[in-house]
């Protein structure tokens, strides 16, 4: 779930990328949007499906629409247990913010890190000028490693993104 404010950016930003490549604004269009911003993530495709099918909105639109949405850079194609294409996530709210995600069982969290921010302005990059940046990192959760036996060792906990 998202603030409204940053949910209307998100609106105003597909409308735009629509409007910008002659394409129309439709209901259905918006509405898959919407369950974009409701489905707390990972979105996946399923869910999406699911929330569509009650609409009677057909498969074939709803993979249209999340390849608009990846275009205009409003989702993300994220990996999960190595399975690409299959699962989503906003990309708006991570900016300038790394976002950790669970292979496992898709929890996602997110932290500022400055010093990242730091390293990447310190660049030049052959006068490319950074507006933003998002980063991703892969792994097990809490959770899930101890799930799979791992021992957890103290001090990596929850609180270190504090
Ligand atoms: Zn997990």
């Amino acid at each position: 779930m998202i603030k409204a404010n940053e949910k209307n950016k998100i609106v105003e930003q597909f409308k735009a990328y629509l409007k910008a490549h002659n394409m129309r604004c439709t209901p259905t269009r918006l509405r898959i949007l919407d369950f974009c911003t409701i489905i707390n993530p990972p979105i996946l495709f399923k869910d999406l499906a699911e929330r569509a099918k009650k609409e009677r909105i057909c498969t074939q639109t709803i993979y249209d629409t999340i390849n608009l949405l990846v275009d205009a850079d409003i989702i993300q194609r994220i990996t999960l247990q190595g399975k690409i294409k299959e699962a989503y996530s906003l990309t708006t709210d991570t900016r300038n913010k790394a976002k950790i995600i669970c292979t496992r069982c898709g929890r996602v969290a997110e932290f500022k890190d400055l010093t990242i921010t730091d390293r990447l302005l310190s660049h030049r990059y052959n006068n490319f000028n950074m507006a933003y940046y998002t980063i991703t990192v892969y792994g097990h959760c809490k959770v899930c490693r101890k799930l799979l036996g791992e021992t957890i060792k103290d001090g990596w906990s929850d609180d270190h993104r504090k």
